[in-house]
């Protein structure tokens, strides 16, 4: 049951830098892209093409596609919340955009200011006019296994939102642990939830660290065969909701426990350390990977 091979999405040059305080200048955003995809990266999150005043951290990803040596064999996604969003996102030559919506009505009213229902036809609309032009669309789901203001988020909430992105086209639906409150158990009963009605091959799985619980119902999720992990380099990214803790899984943590399971990622690790390393020293904050802090060695770039 568990994949041979897993697929990672490096989401750190786009969810990662958003919740930075710090504001990389372009070029270093389009350094650190190259990077990852020097280390292996075949998936690699690149920008946002939200309101830039609500996200200066993510502005300009325009600049930074346009400056990018695209590789034919990398998906460079790019996330997108509303038609103007998906407008930039073509006119940049975007192959592939990233949409989102929460399993909590709470959430989705904080974050997008309307319920899930409608925020599913806006992106319906969004997704359709993408799929007309060519690109590829990812989905996202928040708060699956728990919600910052609202607390539980039942299964069934998040298998109605799934098998909605599901049916605006979107061809992986990424489910996200966004305060990283779920454990292994909750994780299990999840995925048992969702896998009789859409198919594991259509699943990601997006987990923070917040509470320590991301390896773990990682490895549930590869227990019950999903093969596409979504991770950030050097856990770029904190949590919104608890100042100073940590962010997105670390991409070189679920690099070095694939490594010990014996599943193919392509990835080269000691690569990956030196950028963690590199760009946590441009964001003057520490490296939360495990991993990385416990690899003496210094890596060339
Ligand atoms: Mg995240």
């Amino acid at each position: 049951m568990i994949p041979e091979s897993v697929k990672i999405v490096e989401v750190g040059p786009r969810d990662g830098l958003q919740n930075e305080s710090r504001v990389l200048p372009v070029p270093e955003r389009i350094r650190l892209v190259q990077g990852l995809t020097g280390a292996g990266l075949k998936q690699i999150e690149a920008g946002s093409f939200v309101r830039p005043d609500l996200l200066p951290q993510v502005s300009d990803t325009d600049q930074v596609l346009s400056g990018l040596n695209l590789d034919a064999e990398v998906g460079y996604p790019v996330l997108v919340p509303n038609m103007r969003g998906l407008e930039s996102a073509l006119s940049a030559g975007a192959r592939e955009i990233a949409v989102f919506a929460a399993a909590s009505e709470t959430f989705s009213q904080k974050n997008i200011n309307c319920s899930i229902s409608e925020s599913i036809r806006r992106f319906s609309e969004v997704a359709k006019t993408a799929i007309d032009q060519g690109l590829k669309v990812r989905g996202y789901i928040s708060c699956v296994l728990g919600c910052p203001y609202a607390g539980a988020i039942s299964p069934e909430k998040v298998l109605y939102v799934a098998g909605a992105l599901e049916d605006i086209g979107c061809y992986e639906i990424s489910l996200g642990d966004t305060i990283g409150i779920g454990t292994p158990i909750a994780t299990r009963v999840l995925i048992d939830t969702i896998t009789p009605h859409i198919p594991v091959g259509r699943l990601a799985v997006h987990f923070h660290d917040t509470y320590g619980q991301a390896l773990a119902n990682i490895l549930v999720a590869l227990q019950a065969g999903i093969s596409v992990v979504d991770s950030s380099v050097a856990g770029l990214g904190g949590c919104p909701y608890a100042p100073g803790a940590s962010g997105n899984v670390a991409t070189e943590d679920v690099v070095y426990m694939l490594d010990g399971m014996s599943i193919h990622h392509g990835i080269d690790l000691g690569r990956l350390i030196a950028i963690g390393r590199s760009i946590c020293s441009l964001l003057d904050r520490p490296v939360m990977s495990k991993v990385n802090r416990a690899t003496p060695i210094d890596f060339e770039v």
